[in-house]
């Protein structure tokens, strides 16, 4: 006979950054606790509400925030003990890392705002939720671990309902020193997915529908999206493979190039590949969204012909603004329009600067964002970050070589390196975007183009429906 007893209070609950029985370990398990039980107090009112949520978890207020994601207080790999099961590393700060600003609103521009969250679907083209340590000295360290630790919290801050998650990309080296190894990407994405799978608010999208859902449930999707397709040498049939992984955009190659055309750092620009042309074709048919963000001037041009289908550039800018290789030049852009496609403009440290401000922030990313409007339309605009949580510039420094930053800056004026970008330091900024437009007088309807609907426009050329 099964014998009943009463669970007891820290039951599943274990400290993430102490030792177990260490004082530091004991409070932080009380904190974890008391945070449980208001949280089911509180549940238990929304319920006496007549509140109808199916989830067992409540909308809890963002930071600053109209609309209400979820946030259940899970933390990455509180399914195992730390120190016995995982290394341990002080994370970086998920809200208000520094004093990046927010952009403040007026009450009614601020109600506008919380409407707007409300009624449109709001997508991140490009970024990484990935969490890194506070000590940027153990940034590799922690890569190689091989545990990718998600920010939740600062996801829900953000007020997306969907992001364009691209893992590692050029810095990942957990099994092999090559990031972009088969088994550094297997890796990265089953680890990815195996922690998703331990909560329930944000999950793996792979139908527009799912899109959907995130934002009528208060929840987040994540779109699995990598820069590159990995080393698979001449077998396409690995497309397939990480199709059926969840993978649904995919870039051609990275910075450096690959059997399937050159990437932007590259002295001789030969463009696509047969091989490349083949790779095109085949994620068509997949449905599996083609990204050009990383790859040379001549890819890109090719690829957007060769495709029958629209494609992204998840993040760039505007190269007439800032003559960086990782920016896209006007013809590239028109061209990218004509066929249907998105650009998403980015906001990684260092890459979005313009003439007029040389000083890296949201307001010269807008520039970038204004700009390519007034370019090719609205309707082929949106917005991929491109941000991380930690210190993304420290991060640049370490993998510097991996991701080509001297190749990239090669034709730039000397300027003054920020130690973040204010305004978009990383993913929980991203409502910053929707605040800039609503105080630069742009319409609803102009926002909810460029905030999403563009995107799911893509998505539902490209996708399997
Ligand atoms: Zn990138």
């Amino acid at each position: 006979m099964a014998i009943h007893r009463q669970p007891s209070p820290t039951e599943g609950i274990r400290p993430l950054n102490f030792p177990e029985n260490s004082p530091e370990g004991i409070l932080e398990t009380l904190y974890a606790i008391l945070q449980k039980r208001i949280i089911r107090f509180l549940e238990n009112v929304n319920k006496s509400k007549n509140h109808t949520s199916k989830d067992s978890s409540i909308q809890l207020p963002c930071v600053n925030m109209g609309k209400s994601k979820m946030y259940d207080g899970y933390k990455s790999f509180q399914y195992l003990k730390p120190g016995k099961d995982y290394r341990v590393y002080k994370l970086a700060k998920q809200v208000s890392r520094v004093q990046s600003q927010i952009i403040q609103l007026s009450r009614i521009e601020q109600e506008r705002l919380e409407k707007i969250l409300e009624k449109y679907i709001v997508i991140s083209l490009h970024d990484h939720t990935t969490l890194y340590p506070e000590d940027p000295n153990l940034i590799i360290d922690c890569i190689r671990s091989g545990r990718t630790f998600i920010g939740y919290e600062g996801l829900a801050a953000s007020g997306v309902d969907a992001v364009f998650e691209a893992l590692y990309d050029g810095v990942g080296s957990i099994e092999s020193k090559d990031p972009w190894a088969w088994e550094n990407i297997i890796y990265q994405v089953g680890m990815f997915l195996s922690d998703l799978d331990h909560q329930d608010v944000v999950f793996l999208a792979k139908r527009v529908e799912d899109v959907l859902r995130a934002h009528e449930n208060g929840k987040i999707a994540i779109i699995l999206h990598m820069e590159s397709i990995p080393d698979i040498g001449s077998n396409l049939d690995k497309i397939d493979v990480l199709y059926g992984f969840g993978i649904r955009c995919m870039g051609l190659a990275y910075s450096h190039g690959n059997v399937f055309c050159s990437g932007l750092a590259e002295k001789h620009d030969k463009g696509l590949t047969d091989l490349g042309y083949e790779a095109i074709e085949r994620m068509n048919k997949l449905g599996l969204t083609i990204d050009l963000a990383h790859v040379s001037d001549k890819s890109r041009l090719e690829a957007i012909e060769a495709s029958e289908k629209p494609v992204f550039v998840t993040h760039a800018g505007a190269r007439a603004l800032w003559s960086s290789r990782r920016m896209v030049a006007d013809e590239a852009l028109h061209a990218l329009a004509e066929k249907g496609g998105v650009i998403g403009v980015e906001a990684a440290p260092h890459t979005t600067l313009t003439m007029n401000r040389m000083k890296h922030s949201i307001e010269s990313v807008m520039e970038h964002f204004e700009y390519i409007t007034n370019l090719i339309g609205i309707e082929h605009v949106a917005f991929g970050p491109d941000t991380l949580f930690g210190d993304h510039v420290e991060l640049h420094k370490i993998f510097a070589r991996e991701l080509a930053t001297s190749a990239v800056r090669e034709a730039l004026p000397e300027f003054k390196e920020v130690e973040y970008v204010d305004g978009l330091e990383n993913p929980s900024e991203f409502h910053n975007i929707i605040r800039w437009m609503i105080k630069h007088g742009y319409s609803d309807q102009e926002i909810e183009k460029a905030a999403g609907a563009n995107i799911m426009r893509i998505l539902e050329k490209t996708w399997r429906n």
